[in-house]
């Protein structure tokens, strides 16, 4: 085992999840400079330069028919033969759902130590440290990998800021051949259904306007939309507002939804449940606008707005379009 850190770049239909940059910044918090990175897919080695521009010293290229789409068995089977591959210390990928679902069963194969979802890392004497939020967000716990072994780490999205890519930079690259194995069809892809249609996803958002069930309808969410367009955000929900069919559940922020931590989260109309917190409380800054004064949205706000928003939100939209007019 070398002191390497390999870091899974994950992409979808040849379009990175920027998330995965942030895996570069993650590996210099660990202290290793010996960055390699590998991508799978299908017609992916257009993607090298990319990576490259991230600090990437080498990439193993998995590129294959088989892994046009993800599918559990068969990336999990070519990600370890790229660790085998690299030979890494640590194995570095985003808690995407992709990565919640890929990081085990490559840990398991691996006999790697293991732990999702962390957001703040070092290490001491080869072994990794990491932070991670439990309780729905109301403790942090620190835990060391177990030492010895592979260890493996998925960072949740925006605990790290992505560096600066440097153009111009290059990579050696390695092309690793995908071999299929038995049961690999046991799980086999019925249908890509497209859910958030090309509008920005809440997880790569730097701005999030979010909206509850008071948005009372799919139609009302239509000022949520123009609130996020003006500042360039994307749009998030409260399940209450996935479940009763306002929003579609990729948009959902929370505990059984997507973690964000943007510059700035824009709750519309939310109460503040605590599994709904969980999902947005590491914002940098939280604006709350609730006709409720007790709202529980209001304890973890920076800026409190008591108020309706069908009222607010369309003169914030108006105020903002109006700012950026003038410059
Ligand atoms: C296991 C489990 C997992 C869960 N996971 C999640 C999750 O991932 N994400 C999540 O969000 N929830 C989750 N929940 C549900 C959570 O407990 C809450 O039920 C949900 O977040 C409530 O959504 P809401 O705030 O939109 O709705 P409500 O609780 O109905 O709150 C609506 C808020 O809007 C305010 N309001 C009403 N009208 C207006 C108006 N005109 N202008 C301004 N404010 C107004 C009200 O004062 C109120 O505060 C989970 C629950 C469980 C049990």
């Amino acid at each position: 085992m070398t002191d390497r850190v390999l870091i899974f770049v994950e992409q979808r239909e040849g379009r990175i999840n920027p998330v995965s940059y942030q895996m570069f910044a993650a590996a210099r918090a660990l202290g290793i400079d010996d960055v390699w990175a590998c991508i799978i897919g299908r017609g992916v080695d257009g993607l090298v330069d990319t990576v490259a521009a991230y600090g990437a010293k080498k990439i193993l290229l998995i590129d294959d028919p088989a892994l046009e789409f993800y599918r559990p068995l068969t990336y999990a089977r070519a990600l370890c033969s790229a660790i085998e591959a690299a030979d890494p210390a640590v194995v570095l990928m985003p808690t995407t759902f992709m990565g919640r679902d890929l990081s085990p069963r490559v840990a398991v194969r691996m006999h790697a130590a293991l732990a999702t979802d962390c957001l703040e890392l070092s290490r001491d004497n080869g072994v990794c440290r990491v932070t991670k939020s439990l309780y729905s967000g109301k403790v942090t716990g620190t835990f060391t990998l177990a030492a010895g072994r592979l260890q493996m780490v998925a960072v949740r999205a925006n605990a790290y800021s992505a560096p600066a890519p440097s153009e111009g930079a290059s990579a050696e690259t390695q092309s690793i051949p995908y071999t299929a194995g038995d049961g690999d069809d046991r799980i086999k892809l019925l249908e890509v259904a497209r859910t958030s249609g090309g509008v920005k996803d809440v997880s790569e958002a730097d701005i999030v306007v979010s909206g509850g069930r008071s948005l009372k309808s799919e139609e009302n969410f239509k000022i949520i939309y123009e609130l996020a367009e003006v500042l360039d955000g994307a749009v998030g929900a409260s399940r209450a507002a996935c479940d009763a069919g306002y929003q579609l559940h990729s948009r959902q922020v929370g505990l059984t939804g997507k973690v964000v931590t943007p510059r700035l989260y824009i709750a519309c109309g939310i109460d503040g449940a605590i599994q709904h917190l969980a999902g947005m409380r590491g914002s940098k800054l939280i604006v709350a606008i609730n006709t409720k004064r007790e709202a529980p949205i209001f304890n973890v706000a920076t800026y409190g707005c008591v108020a309706d928003l069908f009222v607010v939100v369309p003169l914030l939209t108006k105020a903002i379009a109006r700012l950026k007019e003038t410059g």
